[in-house]
């Protein structure tokens, strides 16, 4: 693959448009090559939903959210996927195969950006706190700790199969309305699978199926229902969103998003584990070990960035929701009688801040409050902090107050005390903890919805990246002002090597004209370009212009612009 891609360092100067545009997810790849595959229908939908609303450790059903009428995207969703592609930042996993649903590769750009956002993120969690340290846990480990967690059991979400199309859907994902007249009658059922619009999709639906029914007059309002709210007769007369046809769904059932995998040579159950789906058991079965090494007193929190991976059912919205992500989590372990609600609530503003501070425009976030049946049995609280992408209001990341919920089950299943003696006490206590938890190319995609402006020079429309210094992937550009004079070219080399070796990523550009050179950083959001030019060869000073200020070129002597990057590289203080 190493001819196909190119290093980061080449990279931007050539961007030739790709031939198609990458594959969107589709519901008819989506099982393609799914593996582990275990599901176990429930004979009443009633009592499945009993059960996984008071056990499951996910959340029974995404909440339907109002549109942040705010958000004035100049880009949706498709162009994003193009954008991300023809930039280098993510490609379809496999493509050369046509992709594989839910997987993805990310190119030389985004492998650059997404490593920025964690080191970035553990710089301010780990390395700037003195109460945070750091973990990084296997991926695979023994099933006694997802058996412990309630993983194998209860990790799942709720599914609906179309026979006839053989399609497959999350069932509180795939919306439903029962078209009522004026007179009470009904003129049938429409359904769609959710995204941003589903009120006024559905609606449209209605309009048409009345219509095509030769019904005259209007309906009554619709009233939008998921699956996991379908009674058995409601199931039969739901068209399928696959064929728009009633008849072929079949009722909820519980679907475990777990991947399954086999340890050593003999695929049996003796030697089945799973690859984890989140990376909080990690640390849950850590607690003791690095308490007791790294001489923790509590209050004090575990963070780890890794790798999580969820077979899940409808894998969509890009990066938003795939099959194989990485999370940032921290477990903050705090005594049982501290006031959890205050420290949970100085965690959102830590991640709160943390976003606006990588680049996020404060006005597409906001918080929504876990209430009721939607919080999981065990927490306390959950407050997550939604972003409002192109395709709607969604989960970036939340922070739950999880009370001793997975020590005690770790503690119980391996008859290991997890008790924290308090120093100089006879006091023991198993330790509550308050969870953030953020993905991480959940961020990446908010970063680019954030970061994605349009301008227009001389007439001409053209898109750029406002990234942030502290996560764009290239930080500064370096051109000597004319490729064919070895003086200028030897000064520009040296000050790209020069500044490679204090640990920026930059990029030496001797292509075209200053202008093309320009708009090809301000395309993949570099934020500082440079240029050596006759002056240069006088008094050792060189220009530098800012991508957002294009017009404020300063001058600065070679020597300070290792200094002048590091400064505008730091993540801004809140
Ligand atoms: P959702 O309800 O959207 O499925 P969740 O509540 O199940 O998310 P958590 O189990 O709380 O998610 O996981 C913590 C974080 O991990 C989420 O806030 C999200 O940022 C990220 N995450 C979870 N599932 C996925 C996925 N399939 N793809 C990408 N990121 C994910």
């Amino acid at each position: 693959m190493a001819a196909l891609l190119p290093r980061a360092k080449d990279f931007g100067l050539a961007l030739p448009a790709p031939p198609t545009r990458p594959q969107r997810p589709s519901a008819s790849t989506a099982f393609r090559g799914s593996f582990g595959l275990r599901c176990f229908a429930l004979p009443a939908v009633a009592s499945f939903l009993t059960s996984l609303r008071s056990q499951s450790r996910r959340r029974f059903s995404a909440p339907r959210r109002a549109v942040n009428t705010d958000a004035e995207y100049k880009i949706d969703l498709e162009g994003l996927v193009s954008l991300c592609k023809r930039r280098g930042f993510v490609f379809p996993s496999g493509e050369i195969y046509g992709g594989y649903n839910g997987f993805f590769d990310y190119g030389p750009l985004g492998a650059e950006l997404k490593n920025n956002l964690k080191r970035m993120w553990w710089r301010k969690m780990v390395h700037c706190r003195d109460d945070v340290i750091g973990l990084d846990s296997s991926i695979v480990t023994t099933p006694s700790v997802h058996q412990a967690s309630g993983h194998v059991d209860n990790f799942s979400d709720p599914m609906v199969d179309c026979t006839e199309s053989k399609k497959r859907f999350r069932a509180d994902q795939l919306m439903w309305a029962k078209v009522e007249l004026e007179d009470g009658t009904s003129a049938g059922y429409v359904s769609m699978v959710e995204d941003g619009n589903v009120e006024v999709a559905l609606k449209k639906a209605a309009k048409k199926l009345i219509k095509q029914k030769k019904i005259e007059g209007g309906f009554k309002e619709l009233e939008i229902k998921d699956m996991t709210d379908a009674t058995e007769e409601e199931v039969k007369l739901i068209p399928s969103p696959a064929t728009g046809l009633p008849g072929s769904l079949t009722g909820a059932r519980a679907f475990n998003l777990m991947f399954e995998t086999y340890v050593g040579p003999y695929s049996d159950g003796a030697s089945k584990s799973y690859l984890r789906p989140e990376t909080a058991q990690g640390i849950f079965v850590n607690f003791k070990t690095v308490t007791y090494v790294m001489r923790q007193k509590i209050p004090f929190g575990i963070a780890q960035i890794g790798k999580a991976f969820r077979n899940e059912i409808t894998p969509r919205q890009f990066l938003f929701r795939s099959r194989e992500f990485e999370q940032m989590e921290i477990e903050y372990f705090i005594d049982p009688e501290a006031d959890f609600k205050a420290i949970q609530e100085e965690w959102i503003m830590e991640m709160w801040n943390f976003l606006k501070a990588v680049g996020l425009k404060e006005s597409l976030l906001d918080r929504e409050v876990h209430e009721g049946e939607k919080l999981a049995h065990y927490a306390r609280a959950c407050t997550d902090i939604v972003f409002t992408y192109p395709f709607g209001t969604q989960e970036l990341l939340g922070v739950a107050a999880r009370g001793e919920y997975d020590l005690q089950q770790h503690a119980q299943a391996s008859g290991e005390s997890l008790e924290y003696q308090v120093p100089g006490q006879k006091r023991k206590f198993v330790p509550h903890v308050i969870e953030p938890s953020c993905g991480v190319d959940r961020l990446f995609l908010a970063l680019l919805c954030s970061a994605y402006d349009e301008d227009e020079i001389d007439g001409e429309k053209r898109s750029l990246l406002r990234f942030h210094p502290c996560v764009a992937p290239i930080t500064c550009a370096i051109f000597p002002l004319l490729k064919n004079k070895p003086p200028l070219v030897e000064k520009a080399k040296g000050l790209a090597a020069m500044l490679r070796s204090s640990g920026f990523n930059v990029l030496y550009d001797e292509a075209g004209t200053i202008g093309k050179r320009y708009r090809r950083m301000d395309e993949v959001g570099t934020p500082f370009c440079c240029t050596i030019d006759f002056d240069t060869l006088e008094d050792d000073t060189v220009t530098i212009r800012r991508r957002d200020d294009p017009l404020k070129v300063e001058r600065k002597k070679r020597e300070d612009i290792g200094a002048f990057l590091m400064k505008e590289c730091q993540l801004p203080e809140q």
